[in-house]
């Protein structure tokens, strides 16, 4: 990762002036997969790892973006009357920009360094970073006021209209209002938030599966049609209910023969695991980590068998981490296919479970894990030199 300092001479070096500097963190999703686009409930934090944004305004409306990641400079007319997405990581750039000014804030044209220490791909949302930090730098150089649960929708706005990703509200809310030291509880439907201290006596693990199977963007958005369906084909005996949100795991078993298979067990997974994320919530908040963690195993297993989400490398991992000592609980996080494990590790033990899992994933796949605890931080904010 650049330092600030580093940050802002590769801005002064590239652009010849002086720029500001903001921040916008990835996340770790403690529980509540896929549960965001069916108005439920997650429990995501935001990362130490964060994407950071070198900017300054100019006097015309042309955008000139730098990523390091990408090692590319493009640039993008605001003003421009029917800008095509590129299909490439500009779209999460440009998208952002074109949905602000739809919605009616009149930016100005800028130069913007982007550096970044979220991993890409890796179910870390290193794009809600990217995005986040974009809008919020533009607001900022163009002195408009910044509403943080706006900027969150205009950003997922910008991820499923303009790059095709028809991701839920998750990863740009929590980069958007993440909290130091707290996950949040999150009402997807309302966008009430609650924050849940992570209790002292635990450690939170990522551990990333060094995999990333193509299939993801193309998979989750035939998820999100069956979770549609599912609503669709209960509609007629629930009555008005508008997304899965509404339904209870009782009344989905009451139901099931109106569904196939497939669509039973995608939605299975929805209306349990919305459950287990309000228990997980309060287990958390009443100091039980062991509950917390069952319902985070829970939640794998869900994931891996009627959701179909996982793939064998993070299956290995999360198995790798419940046979381990200090364990409470570990499941895949994020979009899945590959990407990160989340774990809640006794905090005495979290060194020796870390070089644990190194080893016995190594020795299962062949791959190098990358592997961290996190303590979480506050949302998108500037950053002072
Ligand atoms: P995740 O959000 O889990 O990291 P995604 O597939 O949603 O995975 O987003 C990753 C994509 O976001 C990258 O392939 C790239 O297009 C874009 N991206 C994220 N960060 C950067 C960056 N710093 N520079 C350029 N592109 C980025
Ligand atoms: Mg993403």
């Amino acid at each position: 990762m650049f330092t600030i300092e580093e940050l802002e001479a590769g801005f002064k070096a590239r652009f010849g002036r002086q720029p500001q500097l903001f921040r916008a963190p990835g996340r770790v999703n403690l529980i509540g997969e896929h549960t965001d686009y069916n108005d439920g409930f997650i429990m995501p934090a935001a990362l130490e790892y964060e994407t950071r944004a070198a900017a300054a305004a100019r006097a015309d409306r042309i955008l000139r973006v730098h990523s390091v990641s990408r090692n590319e400079t493009v640039e993008f007319d605001l003003d421009s009357p029917n800008p095509a997405p590129r299909k490439d990581w500009t779209d999460y750039v440009f998208g952002v920009a074109v949905m602000l000014e739809r919605a009616g804030k009149r930016l100005t044209g800028a130069d913007i360094l982007i550096v970044s220490s979220v991993p890409l791909g890796s179910g870390l949302s290193s794009s809600a970073a990217l995005e986040v930090s974009i809008g919020y730098s533009l607001l900022a150089l163009a002195g408009l006021p910044i509403d943080r649960v706006e900027l969150a929708k205009l950003c997922q706005k910008a991820e499923n209209e303009y790059v095709g990703m028809r991701c839920g509200i998750m990863d740009q809310f929590i980069s958007c209002n993440g909290e130091h030291d707290h996950a949040l509880m999150i009402d997807c439907r309302s966008l009430e938030k609650r924050s849940v201290p992570i209790d002292p006596r635990a450690v939170v693990v990522v551990a990333n599966s060094m995999v990333h199977h193509e299939l993801a963007s193309g998979e989750y958005n035939k998820r999100r049609a069956s979770c549609e369906e599912g609503v669709r084909l209960l509609r007629p005996v629930l009555g008005d209910i508008k997304a899965l949100r509404d339904v209870s795991p009782d009344q989905l078993e009451q139901h099931k023969a109106l569904l196939d298979d497939v669509t039973y067990r995608r939605c299975r997974h929805i209306v349990t695991e919305n459950d287990r994320v309000v228990e997980a919530a309060a287990a958390l908040e009443a100091g039980d980590l062991a509950r917390c963690g069952a319902l985070m195993n829970a939640s794998h297993v869900s994931m891996r068998d009627d959701y179909e989400i996982t793939c064998d490398e993070v299956d290995k991992l999360a198995e790798i981490a419940w046979k381990l000592p200090g364990v409470f609980g570990s499941r895949m996080t994020g979009g899945g296919f590959g990407g990160c494990t989340v774990s809640l590790v006794e905090a005495g033990a979290a060194e020796a479970f870390m070089a644990a899992v190194k080893v016995a994933y190594k020795e299962a796949t062949g791959l190098d894990t990358v592997i961290f605890a996190c303590s979480p931080r506050e949302g998108v904010s500037a950053l002072s030199a």
